[in-house]
């Protein structure tokens, strides 16, 4: 097996509020240094162009959070995926706050997928179990459905990663162990592999409350390749220990 990239991407929601606090974090990231690891950051998307602009001579690559699935049309904030890849390197896509308060469903998703794959975007799938289904034993059941209907159909080599992030472990200061994480990305694999993908040479990452003192045990899990990032992507110096973590 080929050893596969390492990726961690800061995933920073509506966060920071205003340009001038975006712009300060996207200049102190941008003194991180990534070694061997692919570093992204994901800004909203009013601040996406001008982050872009300000880490353009930095080897941080620019993500979108969403995309939409039609390439234009009368779809009113909606994102293209046409105008993001004139921007950005990659987009999350499925990630549970869109689905949540959205509506995606997972048809959406593959949607979502298929749009921004065919712009040339690297997409990050966001996958994982609420808490519900964690304490039903369902996890495994959750991620190969997720799996399984966004990646039908997509062609083998896609520029494509999965991101497992178990919906109770998100912003809430109690991640996954990295036992159960390993297991998922396992499971993420064994799903790629049933849609006739090359679930080897994917990254997968872990996303769920990673912290600075706490990135070091995912980066040494069986199968996790890099982390996402929420809240801790927002304090560079926290996002740079992760970053350390994973080098
Ligand atoms: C996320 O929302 O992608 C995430 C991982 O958030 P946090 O790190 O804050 O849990």
């Amino acid at each position: 097996m080929t050893a596969r990239q390492r990726i961690v991407i800061g995933n920073w929601k509506m966060n920071p509020p205003t340009l001038p606090e975006a712009l300060d974090l996207a200049r102190a990231v941008g003194t991180i240094d990534p070694g061997e690891v692919l570093v992204g950051v994901a800004p909203p998307a009013l601040a996406l162009a001008a982050v872009a602009h300000a880490l353009g001579d930095t080897q941080v690559r620019i993500c979108g959070q969403d995309v939409h699935w039609e390439a234009k049309g009368a779809y009113t904030a909606g994102a293209s995926a046409a105008l993001l890849g004139e921007m950005a390197w990659g987009t999350l896509v499925g990630h549970s706050e869109v689905r949540r308060d959205l509506g995606d469903d997972d048809a959406r998703v593959g949607r979502k997928l298929a749009s921004a794959l065919g712009v040339g975007l690297h997409v990050i799938l966001c996958v994982g179990e609420s808490e519900t289904e964690y304490d039903a034993g369902a996890t495994d059941a959750v991620i190969e459905r997720q799996v399984g209907a966004a990646l039908n159909g997509i062609a083998r080599g896609a520029a494509l990663s999965v991101a497992y992030e178990p919906i109770w472990a998100i912003g809430t200061g109690r991640p996954a162990t990295a036992s159960h994480a390993s297991a998922a990305a396992a499971t993420v694999r064994r799903a790629m592999s049933a849609a006739g993908l090359d679930a080897d040479a994917t990254a997968v990452l872990y996303g769920g409350s990673v912290t600075g003192g706490g990135a070091a045990e995912f980066a040494g899990a069986d199968g996790i390749d890099g982390a996402l990032v929420g809240g801790a992507s927002l304090r560079a110096e926290e996002f740079a220990q992760i970053v350390r973590a994973f080098r």
